[in-house]
């Protein structure tokens, strides 16, 4: 395929048909602007990387047909080498393998599949290809859990609904992000009626409104979710293309995207790991503990979390591509915070500006050590899936450590 990177200039709403053409991991080269509206400057590295793209024509022509459902059993799975359109195709094999396709209206599924791609928007982390990524870490984790030749582990810990509500949660859980953050949303108020009304009723600011949905594991930590502005609003988008689901499941499944969804706001991380741990020294203390119903949804949630933070278990080079495209993303967030009032909004939060790969490395091996590893920790010790992603959380860590020396 002749196609030059920048390309697909000027396209935030992209039609069907596009979804075979588009690869989210060329977009960050785009000169458009970003959600504040500036130039986007991109960083050095990621540039580079972007113009010595790889050979991509086995990938460009692989059918369906063709895709092998192992290959999803690869936990280093290369999701950034195909289109949308085709990461739609595995999301599809995906519910076969997991028998989710009857669990749904099937005919139903493809449509709301396209939909919710459509209404990602293509900004250089939070897109499809992020969303297929979860999916398909989840998807390793469920059919790994036991150990990888014990295929049905997962039905120790999860119901059918569990696990629909888990993949769903999964691939909606960013739906229209635009490339801010939470913190930067809130302070620039103005933006959010426009962010939302695209796709919702209302400006997400809190859950107040009688339509919106809590989350029991929340709860459950003493917590809420109404500052989770993004989180809110995917949860919202979700739920507008809800009519997949069979009325008998509705409530239930809707519930478990829910906790999925609004788990994923990182300032709940802490309170998430704590009680993480509470349930771990059970499964330490005695390895054939039964979890309760409550234990169960908390971990159905916390597998959609703990996935929408899986960069690091990649293997480094794909997962330095991801941290590329994260650092991209907050670089551009600091840029559009430069170019705000500082007297009315404050000093731009300095952790987003990208300083450098060393720096960079610095600052992702001390969240390797932080925050990736103990949570992933000790979600092995409870559910004892392949030990492989431990052992390249670890060696990320070191790699990145003395890249950063
Ligand atoms: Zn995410």
């Amino acid at each position: 395929m002749d196609r030059q990177i920048g390309d697909m200039l000027n396209s935030e709403t992209i039609i069907e048909e596009d979804l075979q053409n588009v690869r989210d991991f060329e977009n960050v080269i785009m000169k458009t602007k970003t959600y504040a509206g500036h130039e986007r400057e991109i960083i050095d590295i990621l540039a580079e990387d972007l113009e010595s793209s790889e050979n991509l024509e086995e990938y460009v022509s692989r059918k369906p047909e063709d895709f092998d459902p192992k290959e999803l059993l690869d936990h280093n799975f290369h999701a950034y080498k195909y289109t949308r359109g085709q990461l739609i195709d595995w999301i599809m094999i995906i519910f076969d393998q997991l028998e989710l396709t009857s669990e749904v209206y099937q005919d139903k599924l493809r449509d709301f599949l396209v939909n919710i791609c459509n209404a990602y928007r293509r900004v250089p982390y939070h897109h499809f290809t992020h969303a297929f990524s979860l999916t398909n870490a989840a998807y390793w984790i469920l059919k790994n859990i036991g150990g990888p030749s014990n295929e049905d582990g997962m039905y120790k810990f999860f119901s059918k609904d569990d696990i629909l509500g888990i993949i769903l949660g999964c691939i909606g859980h960013d739906v229209n992000h635009p490339g801010m953050n939470n913190a930067y949303l809130i302070k620039t108020k103005d933006n959010l009626f426009e962010l939302c009304s695209k796709y919702t009723d209302d400006d997400c600011m809190t859950t107040d409104s009688d339509d919106s949905m809590s989350s029991h594991v929340l709860e459950g930590l003493g917590t809420d979710n109404k500052n989770s502005v993004l989180e809110n609003m995917h949860l919202k988008i979700m739920m507008r293309y809800m009519d997949i689901l069979p009325k008998d499941k509705a409530e239930s499944v809707s519930q478990a995207i829910a906790e999925g969804i609004l788990c994923t706001d990182m300032s709940k991380h802490g309170a998430l790991v704590e009680k993480l741990k509470t349930i771990g020294d059970k499964f330490r203390e005695n390895d054939s503990y039964t979890p309760t119903q409550e234990e169960r949804t908390f971990l159905a949630a916390m597998i959609v979390h703990a996935c929408d933070l899986s960069g690091l278990i990649l293997d480094y080079d794909h997962s330095f591509k991801w941290g590329m495209r994260i650092a991209q993303e907050f670089h551009d967030q600091y840029s559009a915070e430069e170019k705000l009032d500082h007297e009315k909004y404050g000093p731009p939060m300095s952790f987003l500006k990208y300083s450098g790969v060393k720096a960079f490395k610095k600052s992702q091996a001390g969240f390797c050590e932080n925050i990736i590893l103990p949570m992933w920790q000790v979600l092995f010790d409870i559910l004892q899936f392949d030990k492989v992603v431990i052992d390249s959380i670890q060696e990320n860590q070191k790699l990145l450590l003395e890249g950063s020396a």
